[in-house]
């Protein structure tokens, strides 16, 4: 999520590009190193074509919704925000803090996303990393924790101080061994801010977290392990926003957000319930789980023409499996609905599958009373799903 022109799209092009199948490390020939990444991007076809596309890190799957950053959009972003279990906020490193940057937080803010923040165009002049931490606190009020520090800056930005590994992440753009980066030491003329800022983190999480406070108040220096988890917890309950920056443009701090995305932004299973009511009662609660066992139930939160298959309904699934040719119930409307073609959407292409589960977001054709904020679920077993509320969940510290 972001304000128009933060870097939504590139940064979600990059992401499919590090994250797509037909990338491997090392392949990439002389040619391919040196040209202009846009034009490896067009080249390649890598381009967001779908309302949600799912793309794997660390042996994760991740599926990214796109959310408008106009203002004439904050109802798709709504709506979006709704089946988003967490959110990154990109942000603009010489903008800053947005106007719609500012809307789209409130609007997460309503269904307690959990969030963390990438400031990009760290290249650009002008880019400035801490006015940017420091906006987030007076135009969000919310309480960023920086678990980055940037190295150089505008056409000095080298990489990424790691402050949770105390390490630095370098890159050398554009050139084939700079498509992953190399962790090296942090550079010396850096060593005193990292450790402040590293203390400073530290102590922010402890502030917000009650076992980090245990190991800060006996003295003891926290594993990197237990650091993680801290900060997991942290931003899953909202309290803290970790933030990185980087660049899409060049890809440097892509792939650390990734990893950052898998090590503190919630699965699905990380939330104890999703809350829903009866048909026609909305005073009876009725909770679903993240559980294949469940009977199923998902929320519809886009429909798409496709020029190829005709009308696409984009469905989160909470519960349950989903099986083509099955009648299900949209639980909202009161209609019958008969799932046609289940398809998982990539970042250029689509993968047909004859059924998907409690965590997936897939695209299913043949729906005809659906349209988007509808539940369906099992007709045996209605549900209506309301708007999402992610409550603290419990995680064991190694
Ligand atoms: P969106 O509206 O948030 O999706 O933003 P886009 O991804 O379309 O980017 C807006 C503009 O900023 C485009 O012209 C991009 O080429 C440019 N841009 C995106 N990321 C970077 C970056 O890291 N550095 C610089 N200098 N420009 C960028």
């Amino acid at each position: 999520m972001a304000h128009i022109d933060a870097g939504k799209t590139t940064t979600t092009e990059r992401i499919l590009f590090y994250t797509g199948i037909n990338y491997k490390i090392g392949e990439t020939h002389e040619g391919a190193a040196t040209m202009d990444w846009m034009e490896q991007e067009q080249e390649r076809g890598i381009t967001i074509t779908s309302a949600a596309t799912t793309c794997s890190w660390l042996d994760h799957t991740i599926n990214i919704i796109d959310t408008p950053g106009h203002v004439d959009f904050t109802v798709e972003v709504e709506r979006s925000l709704r089946v988003l279990d967490g959110a990154v906020a990109v942000f603009d490193a010489v903008a800053g803090v947005e106007p719609q940057s500012e809307t789209v937080w409130r609007q997460a803010d309503r269904y307690d996303v959990p969030r963390i923040c990438f400031v990009n165009k760290m290249d650009r002049v002008g880019a400035e990393f801490h006015r940017c931490l420091d906006m987030i606190v007076s135009r969000l009020g919310a309480t960023p924790l920086a678990i980055q520090l940037p190295w150089g800056v505008e056409a000095d930005f080298k990489g990424v101080i790691d402050l949770v590994k105390m390490k630095g992440l370098l890159w050398s753009a554009e050139t084939a061994k700079g498509e992953m980066y190399d962790v090296v030491d942090i550079p010396a003329d850096h060593a005193d801010a990292a450790r402040e800022w590293r203390d400073k983190l530290v102590e922010t999480v402890a502030e917000n977290d009650d076992e980090l406070m245990e190991l800060f108040l006996e003295g003891v220096e926290p594993t990197e392990e237990q650091l993680v988890a801290a900060i997991r917890r942290a931003t899953l309950s909202s309290a803290l926003h970790p933030v990185l920056c980087g660049t899409a443009f060049k890809n440097k701090g892509v792939q650390p957000l990734l990893d950052a995305i898998v090590a503190y932004l919630p699965a699905p299973t990380d939330i104890p319930a999703f809350q829903g009511h009866a048909v026609g009662n909305e005073d009876q609660a009725v909770e679903r789980h993240a559980d294949v066992n469940e009977p199923f139930a998902a929320l519809a939160f886009k429909i798409m023409s496709d020029q190829h298959l005709g009308k696409l309904t984009y469905i989160r699934i909470y519960s349950g499996t989903l099986e083509t040719g099955t009648g299900v119930i949209n639980s909202t409307k009161g209609k019958k609905e008969r799932i046609g073609k289940i398809y998982q959407m990539h970042a250029n292409k689509r993968e047909e599958r004859s059924s998907a589960a409690a965590g997936q977001i897939v695209a299913v054709m043949g729906l005809k009373d659906t349209t988007t904020g509808d539940t369906l679920s099992d007709a045996a077993n209605p549900v209506v799903l309301e708007s999402m509320n992610f409550p603290a969940p419990v995680i064991n510290v190694a």
